[in-house]
């Protein structure tokens, strides 16, 4: 399972919640609070919302409690809704965040006249918290878009600062990042010069934008700065959430014993505040640094740390996280009789709740440590259970686009509308004027004719334009959506489509996969891995020719179709592959980086028997062949050059244990091997 990042929450902000797990303290036993200097005194709510950063479950009952005391329809009644609100998003409990909802919205409806604007405000915002909880970013956005028309000077100060930092998440998890970082820079400039822990959670969320949107040096910059203010109040849940940036931030730039640190600064700090979530999360996610850095004996450790905290607080997801490193790190410790039962039932679990792509995920790496403890045969099934699993992901992923591209689509035709409603309202407006000029002057009547005339061909003209700009999204989005936006290739949706014009399979198909890329990523950063990437697509396209189909089959797996027959042998193009990949090293900064892949190919119909395959057992064959390539040492190409198999079944068969069927002298394949490499190993 990835390692699952714990992140800024700025001032009980659902910042990413949604996406990863949430550090919130779940039932945790109350230590004496330490009074927040930084809460103006007698200012109860402010403080319980200090509060609730760290003992959210506490606070959701003393809101509650207030609630009965506080009847008659005022602003500290809609406080109070707002509140409680945001807790059980953050909480994910919807229903409950629900039935409060409507509470705000009577308030926006029928309230005393002062209160409802802010009502209004309030509900929108809140409805867009709960859209982006439910797990749609696009239906989260038009409320928000709403409640940002409706803010003004006059707005409550809490409920604008709300507004904004929900805002800004849902805009961040849309790609949006320099939206996102504007909306956050306004609930900077509102924050109170009393309040700096609110200071400093918004500058490590800040940072966070930053370093998603490539701006690590700004990213660096503003989350020091976060720690500083938090350090200068000991303010430990902003403290925790800075050290927490911070080793985002070092592992990102590959420093991963550093990164270790910060991680480990965080927990301390997370335990000082008594914010148990945060603490259970940060030793789950120990666990996963230590496996990835191969130091299982530690990862065991923190894992079994862990696990009680995770079933005290009731917390599935992070009981689910310890389990599954327990497991993965027994594995590796070569115990695979204990481990592997407790990753299968995690792998259950996820099966019985229906998340394919944390199944995929988690697959993949199970995969990979029984191959790395030497459990083979068990590596291979895996990996095709990841194989099969990954496509059923890409499936929903494509399902789940299409849906997305359709909301987003209906959002601009119904601001469309809404636009064109204005112009109406106008039109009408100046028909009306002119009406009462028509009785006073003849003249005048004929120049308003001629002025909504005017108006008319105005209104045309812009319809035409926004229909046009429509149809070019449209037009952009489809290309978009079958170009891998890093590489600038083709991906594998446009692969499908062209699958989908013939059954069979026919030329010759490559599937690559880099070897050892995690290390890559590791070593010289993500966007180290990111440029190597770029790379390796720019050298496959020199290598290859314009009717050849190359596309990013997945993270750093690439999928080539040469088609046809009778073109250069299938050997000769995969011994160029190998050298133009791993003769030169890639540079990445300083850094000269030897990059090294293993491919699996084969050409169809299959040899001696010229049988025809469906191209899902094509790419099945080739599949099985580059994991051959990877067993017997990586660097290197494996082809199918023949298969005794008269029909799709014994194919089938054949396919399942490839490198047995080669042995039995079934399968006839080809072994090549890559040039030597150059530069700095990862
Ligand atoms: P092997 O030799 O067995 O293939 O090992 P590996 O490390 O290459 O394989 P594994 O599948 O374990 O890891 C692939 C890694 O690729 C994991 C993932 O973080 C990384 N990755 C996937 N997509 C991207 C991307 O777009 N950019 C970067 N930088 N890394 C990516
Ligand atoms: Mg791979
Ligand atoms: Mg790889």
């Amino acid at each position: 399972m990835n390692f699952a990042v714990v992140l800024p929450r700025a001032w009980r902000s659902p910042l990413v919640r949604g996406l990863s797990l949430l550090c919130l303290a779940l039932g945790a036993a109350t230590p004496a609070w330490a009074t927040e200097p930084a809460v103006r005194a007698g200012d109860e709510l402010a403080q319980l919302e200090y509060d609730a950063r760290a003992h959210p479950v506490e606070v959701v009952r003393k809101l509650e409690g207030l609630l009965t005391q506080e009847v008659a329809p005022s602003p500290r009644r809609l406080e109070i809704l707002r509140l409680l609100t945001g807790l059980h998003i953050s909480l994910a409990q919807p229903d409950a965040a629900e039935s409060l909802l409507q509470q705000v919205q009577d308030l926006a409806r029928q309230g005393p006249a002062p209160l409802r604007r802010d009502a209004e405000v309030a509900s929108n915002c809140l409805q867009g918290d709960l859209a982006r909880l439910q797990g749609s970013l696009t239906r989260a956005d038009e409320p928000l878009e709403e409640a940002m028309r409706l803010l003004d000077d006059s707005t409550a100060v809490p409920i604008h600062m709300s507004c904004l930092v929900i805002h800004a998440s849902v805009e961040e998890n849309l790609g949006r990042f320099d939206e996102a970082a504007r909306l956050t820079q306004r609930a900077l400039r509102l924050v109170d010069r009393g309040q700096p822990w609110r200071r400093s959670e918004l500058l490590s969320s800040l940072a966070y934008t930053y370093l998603r949107a490539g701006q690590r040096e700004r990213a660096r910059h503003l989350n020091s700065e976060a720690k500083v203010l938090a350090q200068a109040t000991e303010d430990w849940v902003s403290l925790s959430e800075a050290a927490t940036v911070e080793s985002i931030l070092l592992t990102d730039e590959g420093q991963e014993t550093k990164a270790l640190q910060a991680l480990s600064q965080s927990i301390q700090y997370a335990r000082q505040a008594g914010d148990q979530f945060s603490v259970a999360m940060g030793l789950a996610n120990l666990s996963d640094h230590y496996l990835r850095q191969g130091d299982y004996r530690q990862a065991f450790a923190q894992a079994q740390q862990a696990l009680p905290l995770a079933r005290q607080l009731r917390s599935s997801e992070i009981e689910q996280l310890a389990d599954f490193n327990t497991g993965l790190a027994l594995i590796a410790m070569r115990r695979k009789d204990e481990g592997l039962p407790l990753v299968r039932e995690v792998l259950d679990q996820q099966r019985r709740a229906d998340e394919v792509v944390a199944q995929a995920e988690a697959l993949a790496d199970l995969a990979h440590y029984l191959e790395k403890a030497g459990y083979l045969p068990e590596a291979l099934q895996v990996y095709r259970e990841h194989r099969a699993m990954s496509e059923q992901a890409f499936q929903r992923s494509q399902q789940k686009a299409l849906v997305e591209l359709q909301e987003s689509f209906d959002a601009e035709r119904r601001k469309h509308e809404r636009s064109l409603l204005t112009d109406d309202n106008q039109l009408k407006e100046e028909a009306l004027r002119q009406t009462e000029l028509r009785f006073k002057l003849w003249a005048l009547v004929m120049a308003g004719v001629g002025m909504a005339v005017l108006l008319l061909a105005l209104l045309h003209r812009r319809m035409k334009a926004t229909q046009k700009a429509l149809h070019s999204v449209n037009e952009r989005l489809k290309v978009q959506s079958e170009q891998d936006p890093l590489t600038g290739l083709a991906n594998r949706r446009h692969f499908q489509r062209l699958m989908a014009q013939c059954e069979d399979a026919g030329g010759t198909l490559y599937l690559l996969d880099l070897d050892h890329f995690k290390r890559i990523n590791d070593n010289f950063g993500h966007a180290g891995g990111d440029a190597v990437l770029i790379e390796v697509a720019r050298r496959l396209q020199a290598v290859l020719r314009e009717e050849d189909v190359v596309v990013r089959w997945g993270g750093e797996e690439f999928m080539i179709l040469v088609p046809g027959e009778g073109g250069e042998p299938a050997e000769l193009l995969a011994q160029r592959l190998l050298t133009a990949l791993a003769s030169l090293p890639v540079v990445v900064g300083p850094d000269r980086v030897a990059v090294t892949a293993s491919i699996g190919f084969g050409s169809f119909p299959l040899q001696p028997q010229q049988l025809d395959v469906p191209w899902s057992m094509a790419i099945d064959l080739v599949d099985a062949a580059m994991y051959i390539a990877k067993t017997q040492g990586r660097n290197r190409a494996v082809g199918i050059r023949r298969m005794a198999s008269s029909d799709l079944d014994a194919v089938a068969r054949q396919m399942q244990d490839l490198e047995a069927a080669w042995r039995r002298d079934e399968a006839q394949l080809v072994e090549i091997h890559g040039p030597d490499v150059v530069g700095q190993t990862a």
